[in-house]
């Protein structure tokens, strides 16, 4: 069994590129120094902040909200709200809700439950009927994305966020750059980046304090903290998004070949080092109101077309 590079206890993790190995304290330690660094290097929170957590209730979520929260002490002017946006996915999110309810009532934090319901008018379970009953060519993970980001800044602004942290990591990052590639949205690369917006036209800005935090890691410091779930379920929609092939493929490319994934991220930091997107987000929806970076905004665009608003 491998020893902790810094003390020689076992191990609970090696580093797959330098070979280091961590005991769970120096693990932890690692992980946390890890975090801060990156928090630091791109400047992504404040003395006084209102972050709001973006959580799920699964384990990365988890982890940032606890790693967040821990933070806190040290840091006065900071307020932390969770706010899990529930997408209305019948047998899916009730456990993850759950999760993140035992978890802010036990260690004493704010959160709040956004849900499809209430901001959009329907679950995404009736979007996605809608959608098929008129023969509409999205998959569910569209409308769900574009609802929930929608979701999620709506519900920090009310709440009087400063900026949204989210739990995004590494491999989350470069399977996003990939498929980007994939489908030639190019502009969406730019976009990827370890801070976006300056909380200018209503979208306030988010972060990624996961950046360079690879899955494995930010699910064993849920682990070794006792954050995880104690049964997974998988979103029933997620065998239609082409994530999570490009996840399987990139993890058997870095299990070959160590160092794939920082490969990957760093070629997307050059790449977006100098660049910003094109589109810019100047528009306030001629509907709802909302920051848009067209005149109607996708959410709107998407529930005119189901039905869920008439003209
Ligand atoms: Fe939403 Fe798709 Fe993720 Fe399910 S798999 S939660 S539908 S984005
Ligand atoms: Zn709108």
């Amino acid at each position: 069994m491998a020893k902790c590079s810094v003390c020689g206890r076992p191990a609970v993790y090696v580093n797959p590129v330098n070979g280091k190995a961590y005991c769970r304290v120096h693990f932890i330690e690692y992980f946390e120094k890890k975090v801060k660094k990156t928090i630091r290097k791109y400047e992504m929170l404040g003395e006084r902040e209102h972050i709001i957590v973006a959580v799920s209730g699964g384990k990365d979520s988890m982890a940032l909200l606890h790693f967040l929260r821990k933070l806190s002490r040290k840091i006065p002017g900071w307020r932390i709200t969770a706010v899990l946006v529930d997408e209305g996915i019948s047998g899916y999110r009730e456990k993850t809700i759950r999760n993140l309810a035992k978890y802010a009532e036990e260690n004493g934090v704010e959160y709040r439950v956004a849900s499809f319901k209430e901001y959009i008018g329907a679950t995404l379970d009736e979007i996605v009927e809608k959608g098929r009953s008129r023969g509409l060519p999205y998959l569910p993970c569209s409308y769900c994305g574009v609802f929930r980001r929608y979701v999620l800044n709506k519900a920090a602004r009310e709440l009087g966020g400063t900026v949204i942290a989210t739990a995004h990591n590494m491999d989350d990052v470069v399977q996003t750059f990939i498929m980007n590639l994939a489908s030639n949205s190019v502009d969406k690369i730019y976009r990827l980046t370890p801070v976006t917006g300056n909380g200018e036209g209503g979208f306030i800005r988010r972060v990624k304090p996961f950046y360079m935090v690879l899955e494995k890691e930010s699910a064993l410091y849920a682990l070794l903290n006792n954050l995880v779930e104690p049964e997974y379920v998988q979103c029933p929609y997620a065998h239609y998004n082409i994530r999570f092939t490009i996840r399987r493929m990139i993890n058997e490319l870095e299990d070959k070949y160590p160092g794939v994934k920082y490969g990957l991220v760093n070629s997307l930091l050059s790449l977006t080092r100098d660049r910003q997107p094109s589109s810019t987000r100047g528009y306030i929806c001629e509907i709802c109101g909302e920051p848009s970076s067209h005149r109607v905004c996708r959410a709107c665009l998407y529930r005119f077309e189901t039905g869920l608003m008439s003209d």
